[in-house]
């Protein structure tokens, strides 16, 4: 096996157990290695301090498969990492019991660049890292036998496997696809495309924030703004809103919302309305119309996917949650997000400040809100934590 020897004092972030070594951070690579390849990591001083998967294209350069000289990587390795995974969520009384829930959020579950989402009986995989990819055959097998799955659907389509020298695939990896695939969350049926949906076909991480708008919504207008499937509008309906009017600008995602309405006859489908627009218009638009609403969310998609995105980003955030206050009525509650990996909680939180100066409203935060259980943030991986929310109450 190759051995990568780092430059003097950078095993401390290995020795922190950070699982990402940069090209900067190497003196020598001893040996051949190929993508994917396991190796050795070496201290200069010759410590020996676990293995990592070798990524030739990528400036993380290594990703650290284990913090261990002895533990070797191999197929039982897999077995092992992806059923602690699963058993991680099978034992968490908030997951127990779902049918839509993230089974391996990569690193924070020790699994670099591995995510895999499960649907029913249908599981998803992201493989977004060049070890991933090379233990392909052992991470599928591992999560059939975790999961009794039906179906293993691959989706590495993301744009992020470029950087590892990855192209994309997407496809059937194992057994065979229903031709729907249908959760249940939080007591409302959704539909998921796996095929063809965002990232493995729905936003997972938003599903205890979701079960919140439905609990904040009894008799208000809701105001639900990119809203994709129409995850948060039908808990809103659900919880008893008294109206929902939600924004999308893509025509696909709104077919589906409407689709997924149906799906659930317990709900009042009159009191859903459907815009396809630009929020950042359609918001001022509504303004124009003077119309207002007792509780908005706005859940945008990532505006700054890097910090180097971060000025730009704060501009358009800024912009759509001052709108938001300025549509709320008294007492309004906005509901808001940023999946920004760029944009961390305190700037975030600033840029809402703002907005609320700049709308002349007064608000106080009365929730923090961030991912759930199933998107666990590993303390070494502190770049984990992506998505935060805040729930603000005008006067
Ligand atoms: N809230 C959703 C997830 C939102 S994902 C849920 O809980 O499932 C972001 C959504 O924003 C996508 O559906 C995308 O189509 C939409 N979108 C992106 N840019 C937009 C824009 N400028 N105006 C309206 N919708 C937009």
């Amino acid at each position: 096996m190759a051995e990568l020897i780092l430059e003097p004092g950078k095993e401390r972030s290995v020795m922190r157990r950070h699982p990402w070594i940069f090209a900067g951070s190497i003196a020598t690579l001893h040996g051949r290695a190929r993508a994917g390849d396991t190796v050795e990591i070496h201290s200069t001083k010759g410590d020996m301090l676990g293995h990592a998967a070798f990524s030739p294209n990528s400036q993380i350069r290594a990703r650290m498969w284990n913090f261990d000289a002895q533990e070797s990587v191999d197929h039982a390795f897999f077995k092992r990492r992806v059923a602690q995974s699963v058993a991680r969520r099978t034992t968490h009384p908030h997951l127990a019991g779902q049918d839509g829930l993230r089974l391996i959020h990569g690193e924070s579950d020790g699994l670099p660049g591995v995510i895999a989402d499960r649907y029913g009986d249908v599981v998803v995989l992201q493989l977004t890292s060049a070890g991933g990819e090379k233990w392909k055959d052992a991470i599928i097998s591992a999560l059939v036998q975790a999961t009794g799955c039906k179906c293993v659907y691959e989706r590495s389509d993301s744009e992020v496997r470029r950087l590892e020298g990855l192209e994309p695939h997407a496809g059937i990896a194992y057994g065979e696809l229903p031709e729907t695939v249908v959760i249940s969350e939080n007591g409302v049926r959704m539909e998921v495309d796996v095929v063809h949906g965002h990232k493995t076909g729905f936003y997972l991480d938003q599903r205890d924030n979701r079960k919140l708008t439905g609990e904040l919504a009894k008799d208000r207008s809701v105001l639900n703004c990119f809203c994709y499937t129409a995850g948060f509008s039908l808990q809103a309906l659900a919880g008893g809103a008294s109206a929902v009017l939600s924004i999308d600008s893509s025509g696909p995602a709104l077919e589906t919302a409407r689709h997924n309405l149906a799906l659930n006859p317990q709900l009042d489908s009159k009191r859903a309305e459907w815009l396809e627009a630009d929020v950042f218009e359609a918001l001022r638009l509504l303004r124009t119309q003077g119309r207002k609403f007792d509780l908005i969310v706005l859940d945008p998609p990532k505006f700054a996917p890097s910090a180097a995105h971060a000025q730009r980003a704060a501009r358009a955030y800024k912009d759509i949650n001052m709108l938001g206050f300025r549509l709320l009525n008294p007492g309004g509650i906005l509901m808001t997000y940023s999946c920004s990996g760029g944009i961390g909680l305190e700037l975030f939180q600033s840029i809402v400040a703002g907005a609320a100066v700049d709308a002349g409203v007064d608000a106080r935060i009365v929730h923090r809100l961030g991912a759930g259980a199933d998107h666990p943030i590993g303390l070494s991986v502190p770049e984990g934590e992506y998505l935060k929310g805040l729930v603000c109450q005008i006067d």
